[in-house]
């Protein structure tokens, strides 16, 4: 017995989107990446560590506006402030570095940016 053909029956509407769709996804990730390696993360945003009672407390996170870039700052490091002088988003003089909500860094992730988590081994 043959095997069922399946792709007879798939929606061409539906299978079209999706190649547009993951072609564009694609190329999402390509600009993401380019940018990432070249940026010089000039506009970063930043949230502390904050302390939760029931849950696992969040680390210090911060991210590149420019490049989408993120790095989370050790687990168990409750100061913030030290911290980011180990990363790759190191404030200098010239990068302007605002606090914002951790949920709005969240919501300014994309496809294919790069999150660096920093191990308590990197001091
Ligand atoms: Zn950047």
């Amino acid at each position: 017995m043959s095997e069922f053909n399946y792709a007879k029956y798939l929606n061409p509407n539906i299978a079209e989107a999706e190649y547009t769709h993951n072609r564009a996804a694609e190329d999402l990730t390509y600009a993401v990446e380019r940018a990432q390696e070249t940026c010089k993360h000039e506009f970063v945003v930043y949230d502390e560590y904050q302390r939760l009672e029931y849950l696992r407390s969040l680390p210090p996170i911060r991210m590149c506006l420019q490049c989408r870039l993120e790095e989370h700052a050790p687990d168990l490091w409750r100061d913030g402030d030290k911290a980011w002088y180990k990363g790759i988003l190191n404030p200098t003089p010239d990068t302007m570095y605002i606090k914002m909500n951790r949920d709005k860094i969240y919501r300014l992730r994309v496809e294919g940016s790069k999150i660096v988590n920093h191990q308590r081994d990197d001091d």
